[in-house]
């Protein structure tokens, strides 16, 4: 990776052993590896979106076996929603309810809730708000109520896309009090303009979450 991703510094960026992340206050939460994303045939495919599965069902297993929850946040849209360009906002028709692209890809392991975000329309970045994309307030998902029911205080976040709906989530689990961190390695970027990816991990640092990588050989 750049290693401008590295310049937040080592508050921010940290080499962590990953059999200490985590415990029972901890939740993994893996964000939108469907199929529209994580495979090259998706339409709104992310450059290496793919590589991510097995690491993050490494970090599912790792997880679970220190008693960590895991959840899945999964973009969920109706056919047309304002969300998408041709109904006049700038994505691509993707992950639209009960189709392929909608599905979590075939490969990821699958153990915990999933929380579906964009169902009506919204926007749905994070995996804990969602707004009309004319405007509003944010409408909260369940993510928020099913961690704090599970006594959850950490999180840790991976997958899809490094600057959108990654990015809403960690900044909004920072917001609503989480300690929150991201895993590099595990987390991929549209870059819809070149470096939009480093400057939302600059953002999220900035912020307050911790950027983790599990060697010094993550570039
Ligand atoms: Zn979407």
């Amino acid at each position: 990776m750049p290693a401008s991703w590295r310049s937040p510094g080592p508050d921010h960026w940290a080499i962590e052993d990953p059999d200490t992340r985590y415990g029972p206050e901890v939740a993994l939460v893996v964000v939108d590896v469907q199929n529209d994303f994580a495979d090259p045939a998706g339409s709104l495919s992310v450059g290496g979106g793919a590589e991510v599965v097995p690491l993050v069902n490494g970090e599912v297993e790792r997880a679970l076996a220190a008693g960590a929850a895991v959840a899945y946040t999964q973009d969920w849209h109706p056919a047309h929603t304002p969300h998408f360009a041709p109904d006049g906002g700038i994505w691509p028709v993707h992950c639209v309810g009960g189709t392929w692209g909608a599905e979590l890809h075939p490969d990821l392991s699958v153990r915990g809730p999933i929380v579906r975000k964009g169902s009506h329309g919204e926007d749905g970045y994070s995996g804990f708000s969602m707004r009309n994309p004319s405007g509003g307030l944010p409408i909260p998902t369940e993510l928020d109520a099913t961690l704090a029911r599970g006594g959850v205080k950490r999180l840790v976040v991976c997958g899809l896309a490094t600057d959108y709906c990654v990015k809403a989530t960690a900044l909004d689990g920072v917001r609503l009090g989480y300690e929150t961190a991201v895993l590099l390695e595990a987390v991929r970027a549209v870059n819809l303009e070149p470096g939009d990816g480093d400057r939302a991990l600059d953002e999220m640092a900035a912020a307050g979450v911790r950027l983790v990588g599990t060697s010094t050989a993550t570039g």
